[in-house]
């Protein structure tokens, strides 16, 4: 992929106090409306003409630009390996790093990248709007601001948020406990089953007891395999849809989207279904529809036989975490490592 690299200091005067690289890879933060009235994306070397206070920061900044900015729609596991390899490549040259992308795959991407930069020790933060940076309500200025001042951020010469992590509206979020949950207001992330790792207010409070500890050296992981399907459980599921979803062709692995705590019917065809498949070596990962609580098969009746057949329980992760944890290690791992290693945290994506 064509990359874009532009240097802006934004140092008045003396030296910046840290060097933040951008990624900028597109969504609505960096659209601009032009003469026809239609947001089409801006030219990231004008960011200080829309930001001026930019300059405040003191911050020596390098921004690569995907050379066309893309809808985060479109975001596949090759744009993580791009966004990796960036990351790895200037890894040493840099205090901290902020991912410009669009909220609607965001939390996939910083699940993705919490699982592929093993051993990291500095800040991949996160942001993007929910309103272009050229609309005067935007949200994208003060998202911008703080996840640069939040990549900088070190206390005793130490970065303080050295993990993936979202930053919106006010809030910084594991990455790996994000989801999106707003499309109309400025609150688009939560994560509801791990606390704020800060909060934004006349000062930047960190919740520095439930961050994760720096790692000891980075080590990246890039492969994939994506032979992974979510089917959602819901009123009305029928066999010939089951059938032909386990019929795919190299399927590797199934997460089923369960009720509450991990519940599903008790109907024969599809616990037979699902049996047949596990035989035949399938993994199945159960993963809650609910944003909060976690998957306790066994504890309802409508769970116990998915337990007994061996569906793995995915305790709290979401869904964004488990897919993508399961695609990496997929393509990474022998099945039954694969096993073992999903249930167990990785980068903090779930409690045990
Ligand atoms: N569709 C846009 C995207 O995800 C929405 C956004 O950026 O907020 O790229």
């Amino acid at each position: 992929m064509k990359l874009n690299t532009t240097h802006i200091n934004t140092a008045l005067t003396g030296k910046a106090r840290a060097k933040v690289l951008i990624i900028y890879t597109g969504g609505t933060f960096g659209m601009m409306r032009n003469e026809a009235g239609t947001l089409a994306p801006f030219n990231f070397s004008s960011i200080v003409e829309h930001l001026p206070t930019l300059r405040n920061l003191a911050l020596e900044l390098t921004v690569i630009s995907f050379d066309k900015p893309i809808d985060s729609s479109n975001i596949q596991p090759a744009h993580w390996q791009v966004m990796v390899d960036i990351i790895e490549q200037h890894y040493h040259a840099f205090d901290g790093f902020v991912v410009l992308h669009g909220t609607d795959t965001m939390a996939f991407s910083a699940s993705a990248l919490s699982f592929m930069l093993q051993g990291l020790a500095k800040p991949v933060i996160f942001t993007g709007a929910q309103l272009p940076i050229s609309e005067p309500r935007s949200d994208a200025r003060e998202n911008l601001i703080t996840a640069l001042e939040i990549a900088a951020a070190v206390e005793a010469g130490n970065p303080i948020v050295p993990e993936v992590a979202i930053f919106f509206d006010f809030e910084l979020l594991r990455g790996n406990r994000s989801k999106k949950v707003e499309s109309m207001q400025f609150d688009a992330f939560d994560s509801g089953n791990y606390p704020a790792l800060a909060t934004a207010g006349v000062k930047i409070e960190y919740n520095k007891s439930v961050m994760r500890a720096a790692g000891p050296s980075l080590k990246v992981i890039k492969s994939f395999d994506t032979q992974v399907a979510v089917l959602k459980l819901y009123p009305g599921l029928n066999f010939s849809i089951l059938r032909s979803l386990l019929a795919t062709p190299g399927l590797r692995a199934l997460i089923i989207e369960t009720y509450g705590s991990g519940n599903a019917p008790t109907e024969t065809w599809l616990l037979d279904a699902l049996k047949e498949a596990i035989a035949q070596g399938l993994l199945i990962l159960n993963i809650s529809q609910c944003s909060g609580g976690k998957v306790n098969q066994g504890k309802y009746e409508t769970s116990k036989a998915l337990a007994e057949m061996g569906v793995l329980g995915g305790a709290d992760m979401t869904l964004e975490a488990a897919l993508t944890k399961l695609m990496i290690l997929l393509g990474n791992y022998s099945i039954e490592e694969v096993r073992t290693m999903i249930t167990q945290p990785l980068a903090g994506e779930l409690s045990v």
